[in-house]
């Protein structure tokens, strides 16, 4: 008999542990003997034609969920300020940025004594502008090759005329890639890591479908967490390997009747990105409401099935340009639809991220215009995913007690 409001942690979290730790040493490793190259990548950037090339491949972007998960990210972003940052603009980057100012990283509990040195960073503009400058100030500082994959943002239509374009310049960076790498590309290693992103985030998609179940083994706040792999072994054995462990346990959760949030009542989406300073106590507290919130924007965006090992090239681009954050409005309307109805959703939350306008989507009126659509309500929250100056938890709390409470009326009574 699970305890009311206890929370529940997936058995998965040891092996999810063990898998991180691995990715690290492999890293640092690299970092040490220098006998593998590094190259920075953005968090839905080419790690697959990374991979394949030999590289040892480094994330910004989870360092920067790192630092706001340990909660000093606002130790660091004056510095990067001081440095001619705006403190409006994205959090990770100026948290990263600050604390590889100040010489601080998590990773010093890892063996590390500072930040992997890059030979080279590559990123896609698929995500907002903001990697481009970051990883600029990065090729400036040690004085290695920057390469870009420039996708337009808010795109409607997909046309072929994008594909062609995105699809060439993964092609056009390769000689650039073969340099730094000291090796050719290989056609079939290239295959081979797609085929491994293609299977990883089919059982990404897998594991976060299981939340469709009533009640749910899973929720968005779990999500945050296991989502490590796939950002960041995208294209390797490893993220499948651990994903079947994990999907093996939520299925299991759900053959024995096991809820991630005992005596689940309502069902919610999160769109937006997780705050992660206070991600523990989110989960705490929709616990104690009987909530669970069971699908979310951010933890859907890697979710890359559509890559296809027999036509690499073309697969990378269609589903590298097809993500959710790069799409128009119209687009992320008719997503969220389905979701909402597929998940059986009771409610929506919309974190209005300040540093990432990108994925606040409750900017332009498609919170209200999905509402008309759906009659399905919605809270919005103000935040941050990083800057905890940004947010108010007292006043999060009285308005998602609130909104839970207007749920519960509607829904039982
Ligand atoms: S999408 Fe948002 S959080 Fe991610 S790098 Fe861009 S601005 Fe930062």
């Amino acid at each position: 008999m699970q305890e009311k409001s206890e929370i529940l942690k997936l058995e998965s979290v040891a092996n999810l542990r063990i898998t991180m730790d691995d990715y690290f040493s492999r890293l640092r490793i690299a970092d040490q003997t220098r006998a593998k190259k590094i190259a920075y990548c953005s968090s839905v950037g080419p790690a697959e034609l990374l991979y394949s090339m030999g590289f040892e491949v480094y994330f910004p972007e989870n360092h920067g969920a790192m630092l706001g998960a340990s909660k000093k990210a606002d130790t660091y972003i004056p510095t990067a300020v001081a440095h001619g940052f705006s403190p409006d603009i994205c959090s990770y980057l100026t948290s990263d940025i600050g604390a590889f100012l100040q010489n601080e990283t998590p990773l010093q509990r890892s063996g590390f004594t500072a930040v992997p040195k890059p030979d080279i960073l590559v990123y896609n503009t698929n995500q907002c502008r903001e990697v481009g400058d970051w990883f600029a100030y990065y090729a400036r500082h040690f004085g290695v090759p920057v390469l870009e994959i420039n996708t337009p943002l808010y795109i409607n239509k997909l046309s072929p005329s994008i594909i062609t374009s995105v699809a060439a310049q993964f092609q056009e960076i390769i000689p650039e890639l073969e340099k730094v790498a000291s090796q050719k590309f290989d056609m079939d290693k290239f295959r081979e890591a797609i085929a491994l992103s293609h299977d990883g985030c089919v059982l990404w998609r897998q594991v976060l479908e299981t939340a469709k179940h009533i009640p749910s083994p899973i929720t968005f706040f779990d999500t945050a967490i296991h989502i490590g792999p796939i950002v960041v072994m995208r294209g390797t054995h490893y993220a499948v390997d651990y994903y079947k462990v994990l999907l093996a346990e939520l299925n299991q959760r759900i053959k024995n009747g096991v809820s991630a949030v005992p005596n689940e009542r309502l069902r919610l989406y999160w769109d937006g990105m997780p705050l992660w300073f206070t991600l523990g106590n989110h989960a705490k507290l929709f616990s104690r409401l009987n909530t669970c919130v069971v699908a979310s924007t951010y933890s859907n965006s890697w979710m890359f099935d559509d890559l296809d090992a027999s036509d690499p090239f073309v697969s990378s681009a269609l589903a590298y340009s097809k993500l959710f954050i790069v799409r128009a409005d119209k687009e992320k309307e008719q997503v969220l639809e389905k979701l909402l109805e597929e998940f059986s959703i009771d409610g929506i939350i919309y974190h209005e991220s300040k540093t990432c306008p990108r994925n606040s989507n409750n900017r332009y009126g498609l919170q209200n215009r999905l509402q008309k659509r759906t009659k399905i309500p919605f809270l919005e929250i103000q935040g941050d995913l990083n800057d905890a100056r940004c947010y108010s938890e007292e006043q999060s709390i009285i308005g998602i007690e609130t909104f839970v409470q207007q749920l519960i009326h509607k829904k039982y009574k």
